[in-house]
């Protein structure tokens, strides 16, 4: 818009759209530096377990970044500025990696029988880049952990380019990765990609979870998930889950994984670390956190 200055001259203010790139170009300048330096990027590791025994089944790693001048910043705000920066791609490689080491020093801690699972995010701007799936398998090899240990979270909006992303997927699962389709429920996309790609676990979004107890619109349509996964051998893991009853329900429903405030909030590697180190020996009872 404009705006009257006196003195009778017209300035043009700078419009939303202006202001919104030259924020997101200064947070793409700010994310490369932490990402050269390794200052103010973290990883944090929220447990997943089994709704039987609460007991420990594996992590999802997730990315903090506390800014330098604007403190600790929630990726809901930076994701998707990396994202249409391109920035992205090496915040995925630097987030895979810090994950994938981590994950493997822990296995160590764990009797053989009882390896954790660790599932990263990658953005549907990583499935479009050619070369991907190499960079993902040479990031989890070199950091020593193993492909059936591992799961790639992706949400419907990474499939709206198929053409790239089914075949990429496609690699991943041959060499014993396992897909999971984040925030199921909440996309745009036909269901019809459920049976051209290579999908193991269905990860029910949080907005059902949250509105399950009292509303039978939302149990119904957490119960057509657990079913389609059932026929179609996907397992599933219920997001968000904060309330006893919601596990309860979810339970009854026939889901078997649950990730939620309800059993833990995201944790750093420090804190993880050292409840492992000294009672990995016992995972299969309830989590401590
Ligand atoms: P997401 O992948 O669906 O991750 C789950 C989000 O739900 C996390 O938010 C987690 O902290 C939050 N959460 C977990 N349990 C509960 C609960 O019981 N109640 C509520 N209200 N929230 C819960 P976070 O860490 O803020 O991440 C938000 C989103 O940002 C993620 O959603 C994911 O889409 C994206 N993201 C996070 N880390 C990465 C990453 O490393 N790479 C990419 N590409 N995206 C990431
Ligand atoms: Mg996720
Ligand atoms: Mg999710
Ligand atoms: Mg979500």
């Amino acid at each position: 818009w404009v705006c009257h200055r006196p003195g009778g001259e017209y300035v043009e203010e700078p419009s939303e759209a202006d202001i919104a790139a030259s924020n997101a170009a200064a947070l793409e300048r700010d994310l490369r530096v932490a990402l050269t330096t390794g200052r103010g990027l973290s990883v944090v590791y929220q447990p997943i377990v089994l709704l039987e025994d609460r007991s420990l089944w594996g992590f999802e790693a997730l990315v903090r970044w506390t800014h330098p001048t604007r403190g600790p910043m929630s990726p809901a705000e930076f994701v998707p500025v990396a994202e249409r920066t391109g920035v992205i791609h090496e915040l995925g490689r630097w987030v895979l990696d810090t994950a994938c080491r981590q994950v493997a020093l822990w296995q160590q801690w764990v009797p053989e029988d009882q390896r954790l699972s660790l599932s990263v995010n990658l953005s549907a701007r990583d499935l479009d880049q050619p070369g991907i799936t190499d960079v993902v398998l040479q990031t989890m090899t070199a950091a020593g952990l193993d492909a059936e240990n591992l799961v790639i979270e992706v949400t419907e909006s990474a499939l709206v380019d198929p053409e790239l992303a089914i075949p990429a997927l496609g690699r991943l699962s041959a060499a014993g990765i396992r897909i999971a389709i984040d925030d199921f429920g909440t996309g745009y996309s036909s269901l019809q990609y459920l049976t051209q790609m290579p999908v193991d676990i269905l990860k029910l979004d949080r907005s059902f979870v949250s509105r399950l107890n009292g509303t039978p619109q939302y149990a119904a349509i957490a119960e057509a998930v657990v079913r389609l996964s059932q026929t179609l051998r996907f397992s599933t893991v219920a997001e968000g889950v904060e309330t006893e009853a919601q596990a309860a329900e979810l339970a009854a429903l026939g889901y078997r994984k649950g990730q939620g405030y309800l059993f833990s909030k995201p944790l750093t590697a420090d804190e993880i670390g050292g409840f492992l180190q000294v009672e990995g020996r016992e995972l299969r009872r309830e989590i401590p956190w």
